[in-house]
């Protein structure tokens, strides 16, 4: 009997779904790819401290690269409608 398949096999079609429900935010000081992930349908700006807009910012995420602690507005949502 072969009734058992390998794990990976249905593991495998749900991954790319995943991944796009996440986009990554780069670092505006030092570049690096990720400073933290945000729902794919938000739209987001990032101020190094001292630039305009830092103060006003919505959230504020210690780069784990350059540890600049990096601002984050929100602008929007797209809607899903
Ligand atoms: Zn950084």
């Amino acid at each position: 009997m072969h009734l058992m398949n390998p794990p990976l096999a249905t593991r495998r079609s749900k991954a790319p779904n995943r991944q796009h429900r996440l986009q990554r935010l780069p670092c505006p000081a030092c570049k690096c790819e990720r400073l933290i992930d945000t729902g794919f349908h938000t739209i987001s700006k990032t101020f190094v401290f001292g630039e305009v807009g830092y103060d006003t910012a919505d959230y504020y995420q210690k780069c784990h690269s350059c540890r600049n602690s990096i601002g984050i507005q929100k602008l929007n949502t797209a809607s899903y409608t």
